[in-house]
């Protein structure tokens, strides 16, 4: 059913690339992610009118979160995928979120906030001390 970041469905001639996008607020706690399908022709033509729809999906169940109202041909496609999508395909990508997360927080921790800058500015000299505090 699926390949890389193509997925095929049984009632449509065309795979659908696949694109997630993961929440990266690192004040949240959720396990979300969105995925964007397009159908796409391999052999590199523009289709005239691909499908395309997103879902909002919980890594960590599986499950669809707050699926909207649709299409009855999307909605069976949307049904299809989260039944045949296997369960460590949702692990890599709650990997990948994890990946992107730490690279967040990475960012955040280096990003100079010029009103800080002095205490990112390393002195290489150590605080001078008060001679009388000084043994010796
Ligand atoms: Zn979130």
């Amino acid at each position: 059913m699926e390949l890389g970041s193509l997925v095929w469905f049984s009632s449509r001639q065309h795979p659908f690339a696949v694109r997630e996008r993961h929440c990266l607020d690192l004040e949240c706690d959720c396990t979300d992610a969105w995925l964007t399908f397009t159908e796409v022709e391999l052999g590199g033509q523009a289709l005239e009118e691909p499908l395309t729809f997103e879902i909002q999906v919980n890594l960590r169940s599986g499950r669809e979160r707050r699926p909207p109202e649709r299409p009855a041909a999307i909605e069976a496609l949307v049904r299809e995928f989260l039944i045949g999508f296997p369960a460590e395909r949702f692990g890599e990508m709650a990997d990948r979120r994890r990946e992107q997360r730490t690279a967040r927080r990475r960012l955040s921790h280096y990003t100079i906030d010029p009103s800080r800058r002095g205490e990112l500015n390393n002195s290489p000299h150590p605080p001078q001390r008060r001679s009388e505090n000084v043994p010796g």
